[in-house]
């Protein structure tokens, strides 16, 4: 099977995309690779007999410069994610003249870090913490401002993955209510970054099953309804297993020059890749 074949992106997952998503410069380009991933998530959609609309796609921005967004906001992106609140906060300020841009913020946050995040973005997608919740919810309220959160759950078990146990989640989410300025609307969750398409559809079954069964226990009014689960490599599958939020980057933005350690720093490097392929990993 040729190696760019559609079914070869749905069994590959956060590295070694490089050549695979080439730099984007025009508005064309972003157009073009828009469609794309538009078109490989409606097909995901008809074969899980879902409603298109159910899906939202959140392109994510992180190591691309300015004037890159602007191109993504000139073909219609109207809210990016960014890992790093450092960087999103940088970028907001320097697209400040674009007043319907939103920003989803979907790294891991340092507690001291949560007086930026409450400042400007509209989405949080990586809540792990009670200490985080409560100085999010402080600074919010301080501010005067809401913030739609998701709980993000370690589903692959590995060390290096951020997120609550989902076995943590149920008490977890019993705490939130208290704190008024956060929105919950669900559960985030990263695969397995592997070759192994079957073990990573297992990341994300795991998520939907969690959501089903908080939905008997959950708190009243939090309604449970997103997952946010799939990136360039594997939201395919994502949407099978019924994300309602794909956040994808470099099928929209081109291959990222940052290595991925550089955003989840306990990554050793892919779990099983072929030897070949891992090498670019490690430039250091
Ligand atoms: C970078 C990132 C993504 C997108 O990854 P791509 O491989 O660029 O699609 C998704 N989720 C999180 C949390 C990220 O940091």
């Amino acid at each position: 099977m040729p190696p760019d074949t559609v079914s070869s992106f749905t069994t590959c997952t956060g590295h070694d995309q490089h050549g695979r998503y080439p730099q984007v410069l025009t508005l064309a380009d972003f157009q073009h690779n828009l469609a794309v991933v538009q078109a490989r998530m409606a097909a995901a959609c008809q074969r899980a007999g879902r409603d298109a609309a159910s899906v939202r796609l959140l392109p994510v921005s992180k190591t691309q410069p300015s004037d890159r967004l602007r191109l993504a906001h000139a073909a219609g992106c109207r809210m990016l994610g960014e890992n790093k609140v450092q960087e999103a906060w940088g970028k907001c300020e320097a697209l400040q003249d674009l007043t319907d841009l939103r920003w989803s913020v979907i790294g891991h946050l340092q507690t001291n870090k949560a007086k930026l995040v409450a400042r400007f973005a509209s989405e949080f997608q990586a809540l792990d913490s009670l200490r985080l919740a409560e100085a999010l919810d402080r600074r919010l309220q301080a501010e005067g401002r809401a913030l739609d959160v998701f709980v993000q759950v370690n589903t692959s078990g590995e060390a290096s993955k951020y997120g609550l146990a989902p076995d943590a989640v149920p008490a977890f989410l019993q705490a939130l209510p208290a704190m008024s300025a956060l929105r919950v609307r669900g559960l985030m969750t990263l695969a397995l970054f592997s070759h192994d398409s079957a073990r990573v559809r297992q990341c994300f079954v795991r998520l939907r099953r969690l959501r089903d069964q908080l939905r008997q226990s959950a708190p009243a009014g939090m309604s449970l309804e997103e997952l946010s689960m799939g990136m360039s490599g594997d939201f395919d599958i994502a949407i099978e297993e019924g994300a309602t939020v794909v956040r994808v980057g470099q099928a929209i933005f081109g291959a990222r020059a940052v290595p991925d350690q550089h955003y989840w720093p306990g990554l050793a490097g892919p779990v099983e890749v072929d030897g070949g392929s891992a090498q670019s990993l490690h430039p250091n």
